[in-house]
């Protein structure tokens, strides 16, 4: 099979790391093609909630989530379910999800986070005055909100790491301080952070879209194909399709929740899974929603969405193959119309279910393969593709042009597991 063209660069996965990734080497000066089986649907990048959620930086293994995951297990429409067929194949993933919660792990992988957030958090602002794309977010924070005073006791755990890691985050114990933020709650709801920092994309569907505009202006080249294998020489590597191939100074796997195969393709084993979420889009809703919401004690968010609103969470284990259930988005909209009244008489727009790319550990893998330098991957960012992507993209421009990475790196290896 001979190589069709030739590039510095050739990125596999079109989605929001992807292409951020495609953005950053362009800058750099590096030819680029990015190879994406273009199916949007299933791009987890297009329509996910929305939000840059850089206070976020607490590992999803907590102590208290590994006492409560087990009741929610058994309820189809809780916001943690597992397939009973996936049970066996989930279960060496939910082991190492377990040990991450381990007091010493735990601390190492939230400075890690941390440390990605706030690199995060700088390189968007970079990326937003490079693209001009302040138009497309809302500044207007987050309010995560707590029905049962001995949960929001627990989410001390988020607000003290905040502290450290200098988030600035206000707690409120009353319903009159959070209406003055969001009014038309239900007043069941008397505890609540607020965290002003947070941004959100008017809609990550065009927020995908302008990115992908502005490589292909700047030259960049679109390959709609479906990479099967990664074959790297000493100067170069080979990236085999059904009948073509195309051949690069460099690979970066940025596949999403498909990664895992090309990964393996290059002989390294990586426990990526998927957490498959699904949102629901309303227009019309008659709500006034002034901040990015989170129902942390029922897992789903609600965020604004091109003017509607969209109501989204749930983690559900199933793989990449079974069909979505959709009653579990019916089911976020019903819990949703009771705590927010104006959102009654809205009517669905469309559901939505997205294979959110995950490690046990809650941290990505940027990095090197194992088996070689010419390849790289970006990938297993899990709840936070969009808020980590422009971050992500520099330390991988930075380990091609050969220039140190601004943060140290070794949590991400892929090496780690
Ligand atoms: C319900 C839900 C809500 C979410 N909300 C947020 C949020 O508010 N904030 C946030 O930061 N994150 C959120 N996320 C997570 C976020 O969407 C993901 O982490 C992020 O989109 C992952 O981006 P990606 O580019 O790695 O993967 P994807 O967007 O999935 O892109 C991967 C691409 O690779 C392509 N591909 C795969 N295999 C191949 C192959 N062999 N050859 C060629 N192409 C291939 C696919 O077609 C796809 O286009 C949410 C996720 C879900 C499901």
């Amino acid at each position: 099979m001979k190589p069709h063209l030739d590039y510095d660069i050739a990125i596999i996965g079109g989605g929001v790391i992807g292409l951020s990734i495609a953005i950053s080497l362009q800058q750099a000066g590096k030819t680029v093609v990015i190879i994406d089986r273009d199916d949007e649907l299933i791009n987890a990048s297009r329509k996910n909630a929305g939000a840059f959620a850089f206070a976020d930086i607490v590992p999803l293994a907590t102590p208290h989530i590994i006492k409560s995951a087990p009741k929610w297990f058994l309820d189809p429409e809780g916001p943690l379910y597992i397939h009973p067929a996936y049970l066996l194949t989930i279960f060496p993933w939910m082991v190492r999800f377990w040990r991450a919660s381990w007091n010493n792990m735990f601390t190492r992988l939230l400075e890690a986070q941390a440390g990605l957030m706030a690199l995060s958090r700088e390189a968007l602002e970079r990326q937003v005055k490079d693209l001009n794309a302040e138009f497309l977010l809302y500044r207007k924070g987050q309010l995560r909100l707590y029905e049962q005073k001995r949960n929001f006791d627990r989410s001390s755990i988020l607000w003290d790491a905040c502290s450290r890691y200098n988030i600035q985050h206000t707690l409120f114990n009353s319903v009159e301080e959070i209406n003055e933020i969001q009014p038309g709650l239900s007043p069941k709801y008397r505890y609540a952070g607020f965290t002003p920092d947070w941004i959100n994309v008017s809609d990550p569907n065009i927020w995908v879209q302008y990115i992908k505009d502005i490589y292909i202006d700047q030259g960049g080249k679109w390959l709609a194909n479906s990479a099967k294998i990664i074959a790297p020489n000493e100067n170069d590597v080979l990236i085999k399709m059904q009948e073509s191939a195309v051949s690069a100074s460099f690979c970066i796997v940025a596949a999403g929740a498909w990664s895992q195969k090309l990964a393996s393709s290059m002989g390294d084993k990586i426990p990526l899974d998927t957490e498959r979420g699904y949102n629901i889009t309303l227009k019309n809703t008659g709500l006034d929603l002034r901040t990015h919401l989170t129902f942390a004690e029922h897992g789903f968010v609600v965020s604004m969405i091109n003017q509607g609103i969209r109501v989204g969470g749930a983690v559900e284990f199933a793989g990449l193959m079974r069909p979505p259930n959709f009653d579990r988005a019916d089911a976020l909209l019903k819990k949703a119309k009771k705590i927010l009244p104006g959102l009654a008489n809205s009517f669905s727009h469309d559901k939505w279910m997205g294979f959110r790319p995950s490690l046990p550990d809650s941290l990505p893998i940027v990095d090197y393969s194992t088996k070689s330098k010419r390849v790289l991957y970006a990938f297993g960012h899990g709840h936070l593709g969009l808020t980590q992507a422009a971050g992500t993209a520099e330390l991988i421009r930075d380990l091609i042009i050969g220039k140190r990475p601004e943060i140290n790196i070794s949590a991400f290896s892929a090496k780690r597991f």
